[in-house]
């Protein structure tokens, strides 16, 4: 059974019942006999699907919130963005899609060729808890729309998720087999992407986990996209809007509790303006209202699990033996649940070991840099290449950070937030590939050439 603990009180939920492998066996084969009809579909036929699963979840909202809150502790506020914009990924896909899918042609010397965008087959997506359902969707709409299938192993703590997104898919008309969630451990993906009516994997996780789906994919030759972890740094230069760069940096490092792939845990500072910063951000760090995750006016609620919650304690207190300064903060709530206060460290050496790492928790590492050179550096002296944010209103330093920052997006004066129109992924150990736009949906296609002489 999977039993998911409410990180806001410690209570159980309702036990899910793991697939046995016999439910494993029925899944992949109505994958494969959905895929053999959906293959075939008319684009029409899946920008309708699309549009009638964005209708179910707009009609189911509240309840997608809701649970989403309950298995792993986000305000409802964010909830119901995080549910809003899987509508407006799906809805995304049923406009655009249809363009994605058009052929291209080249002059060969013995006629033309045309390039066509086909199918593949059952897709395999293991995804994590954070945003429970815009990881899913950013797969998903993609996959229908490619004419593809999914197979969905979601994370242990959100079943309840998983299971609610295939029920609304079903009610929106998907054909058997076109969308299924298969409630396993992660002990069974290896031989799921072994199985031959799986063609490709796509994994949102750690380093560790994509490690091993990756390993598994390479023994059977099947395409992989990795969506890891980051340890994404937010550039302050003399130029910036402080202000509004300290309020973005607090709102990236403690929106989802600070459990976000791509939010700013690094925030390097110019010299020359990093003790004006630093009060600003410190104070927004302090003003964060922690309660209740269903109340409207909770900035942040308890992180995702007592485990996730120990494992960033347990960091701040390496940064701290490193030489790092806990200016306040990071401090354990003593009551039921996964909670703590968001903290700021000063002074962490970019060499110790826990500089290097991802910390998945509400807690920043400030740095100071001398110059744009310092400040590039420090950007790129960790593993991690995902996103990055710099604040400048200088545009030969704009053409600098975005040239020269080793991740696959750089946000301008701006939050970073993944956007359906646009590519997302990351670069070095944040993983390979790309999901979103016409992009995501190519990876899992095969791109025939039809030669014409
Ligand atoms: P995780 O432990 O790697 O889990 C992610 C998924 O992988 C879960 O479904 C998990 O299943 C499964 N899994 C774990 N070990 C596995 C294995 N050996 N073989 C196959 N599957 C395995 O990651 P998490 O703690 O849930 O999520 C946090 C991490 O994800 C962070 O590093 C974060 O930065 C990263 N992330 C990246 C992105 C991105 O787009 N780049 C987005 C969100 C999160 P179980 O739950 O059953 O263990």
């Amino acid at each position: 059974m999977f039993t998911s603990i409410n990180p806001a009180t410690g209570e159980a939920g309702e036990g899910i019942k793991e697939l046995d492998a016999d439910g494993i066996e029925l899944a992949l084969g109505r994958a494969q006999t959905a895929f053999s009809a959906w293959r075939n579909s008319a684009p029409e036929q899946r920008t309708q699907l699309l549009g009638a699963i964005a209708d179910q979840w707009e009609a189911n909202k509240q309840h997608l919130a809701e649970t989403a809150v309950r298995e792993m502790g986000k305000t409802l506020a964010s909830a119901i963005a995080e549910v809003e914009k899987c509508i407006s990924g799906f809805r995304h896909y049923a406009e655009h899609g249809p363009s994605y899918l058009e052929p291209s042609e080249v002059q060969t010397p013995g006629g033309r060729a045309v390039a066509r965008w086909l199918p593949m087959g059952p897709v395999l997506a293991v995804m994590p808890w954070n945003f429970p359902y815009w990881q899913v969707v950013r797969f998903l709409a993609p996959t229908i729309m490619a004419g593809n299938v999914a197979l969905l192993k979601h994370a242990s703590s959100v079943q309840g998720c998983a299971a609610l997104m295939q029920q609304l898919a079903s009610a929106a008309g998907a054909p058997d087999g076109l969308f299924q969630n298969l409630a396993i451990k992660s002990d069974k993906v290896s031989d799921i992407i072994a199985d031959k009516r799986v063609v490709a994997v796509t994994l949102t996780g750690s380093e560790g986990a994509g490690a091993k789906v990756a390993q598994a994919a390479g023994k059977a030759l099947k395409k992989v996209v990795l969506e890891l972890g980051g340890s994404d740094p937010l550039i302050v230069m003399p130029s910036a809007d402080l202000d509004e760069a300290a309020k973005t940096a607090v709102t990236a490092r403690v929106q989802n509790a600070g459990q976000s792939c791509i939010c700013a845990k690094r925030m390097i500072v110019h010299a020359e303006v990093y003790d004006a910063f630093l009060e600003k951000f410190s104070a927004g760090m302090k003003a964060v209202k922690i309660g209740d995750p269903m109340a409207a006016d909770t900035g942040m609620g308890p992180l995702s699990s007592v485990q996730q919650r120990d494992t960033v304690l347990e960091q701040v207190e390496r940064a701290k033996a490193a030489g790092a300064e806990l200016l306040f903060g990071a401090e354990k709530i003593e009551r039921e649940g996964a909670w703590m206060t968001p903290g700021v460290l000063v002074g962490l050496d970019p060499e110790s070991d826990v500089a290097k790492e991802e910390i998945f928790g509400p807690v920043a590492a400030v740095y100071k840099a001398a110059d744009i050179e310092a400040a590039i550096a420090l950007a790129n002296d960790v593993p991690y290449g995902l996103g990055s944010a710099v604040w400048t209103q200088d545009e030969a330093e704009i053409e600098r950070f975005a040239r020269d920052i080793e991740a696959g997006m750089t946000a301008v004066n701006a939050l970073l937030a993944s956007t359906p129109a646009a590519p997302f992924g990351g670069v070095k150990l944040s993983g390979h590939g790309r999901e979103l736009g016409p992009w995501g949906m190519h990876e899992f296609m095969n791109l025939k050439a039809v030669m014409y002489g």
